[in-house]
């Protein structure tokens, strides 16, 4: 196994979560100590201890083959591969799970998140006290805000080189969402955009809403952001995580929307899970099998309740059903508990 052994290691320490009024009062708290990573980091920690001769930059994996043999991967520079085993880790709008389940594909879960960093020397003392060591959240009618530190731009975990991590989920009918990803030329893929495309007149749309719907606190962190980006907030279920000898894992077979905080764990677990029935001396294929009926049914349960926890914030319309559900999952106090809530692996 990896040699990164101290929690210290994988980033930033938190250990009380609060929730903000509108005027900025502190009305709940939560002790829940946990540690707040980012993806630099864990790419970082990670890449160190792969081999630099097996790690293969800007190759594009365009096809696949497959036969009950081998294995073929096929790339944009018109080199191939052949192997027993394909495994594709290629996220969300993976090339692999759309040449073998087309039908698979990414739902707009009916919100975005605004999203941006805020290095710690940019706050005040009193913002580095107030919010930079915590979890915080503020809880507009139907949208959610919510900031935790994470390491600083060099990986640094010291409190001084932190940054503060902003998000803000907001619904948005497809017709809003079209509108937010047409960029500066009028382009829009339909999908995402660049943060730099980002129209200023959305970026002040957004940033007027912060004055009169968010926190003090919350709409000083807001007005400051440098370049605010915008995600769109997709799931998306696969029927199979295995199809003759090619594994689907990670974003590629399952993601599911941001609130439980499991992307990277979910993705980790399908690799370690991998790893062991393949090391268990069976046959490749039943190997495979072993670890896809482990995986689909844990990977299938996330996607739900991450689909429960974010449909409050949807700006579709939700049956009655999804309504009672979403209420459960509303409260200032159940959204403390239940977002990002290391405790779902025990
Ligand atoms: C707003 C938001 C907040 C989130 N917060 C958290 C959080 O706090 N904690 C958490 O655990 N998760 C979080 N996630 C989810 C997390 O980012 C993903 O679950 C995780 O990155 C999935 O890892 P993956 O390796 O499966 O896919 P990815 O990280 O998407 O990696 C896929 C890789 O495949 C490469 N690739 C794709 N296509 C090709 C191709 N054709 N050829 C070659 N390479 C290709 C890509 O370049 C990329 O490097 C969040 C997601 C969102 C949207």
């Amino acid at each position: 196994m990896l040699d990164i052994n101290s929690a210290q290691d994988i980033g930033v320490p938190i250990h009380t979560r609060k929730a903000f009024s509108k005027s900025g009062i502190v009305t709940d708290t939560l002790q829940l100590p946990q540690i707040a990573s980012s993806w630099g980091r864990m790419y970082q920690l990670l890449r160190q201890h792969f081999p630099d001769d097996r790690y293969h930059q800007n190759k594009v994996l365009t096809q696949i083959q497959q036969t009950q043999h081998q294995v073929e991967a096929l790339f944009s520079d018109g080199s191939s591969h052949h192997a027993d085993l394909l495994i594709g880790a290629d996220g969300i709008r993976s090339t692999i799970r759309n040449q073998l389940e087309p039908g698979a594909q990414p739902q707009y879960a009916g919100y975005v998140a605004w999203r941006g960093l805020i290095e710690a020397q940019d706050l005040s003392k009193a913002e580095q006290q107030e919010i930079l060591s915590f979890f915080t959240f503020c809880l507009p009618e139907g949208e959610q805000v919510l900031t935790y530190p994470i390491a600083g731009r060099q990986h640094q975990t010291d409190p001084a080189m932190r940054r503060c991590n902003v998000v803000w989920y907001r619904p948005a009918s497809q017709t809003v969402l079209q509108d937010l990803l047409t960029d500066t030329n009028g382009n829009n893929n339909g999908e995402s955009i660049a943060p730099d495309r980002v129209r200023p007149e959305v970026v002040q749309h957004m940033r007027n809403d912060a004055t009169t719907l968010l926190s003090p606190q919350h709409n000083a962190l807001i007005q400051r952001l440098d370049q605010p980006f915008i995600q769109p907030i997709y799931d998306l279920t696969a029927a199979k995580m295995v199809h003759q000898r090619i594994v689907l894992i990670g974003d590629a077979a399952f993601t599911a929307r941001p609130h439980l905080g499991v992307g990277i764990t979910k993705a980790a677990q399908d690799a370690l899970a991998l790893a062991e029935t393949l090391n268990n001396n069976q046959s490749l294929s039943s190997a495979l099998n072993t670890f896809e009926s482990q995986r689909l049914e844990a990977n299938r349960t996330l996607v739900d309740q991450s689909r429960e926890l974010g449909a409050y914030l949807q700006a579709q319309r939700l049956s009655d059903s999804e309504k009672k559900h979403a209420s459960l999952h509303r409260t200032t106090a159940a959204v403390m508990r239940e977002t990002a809530n290391p405790d779902i692996f025990h």
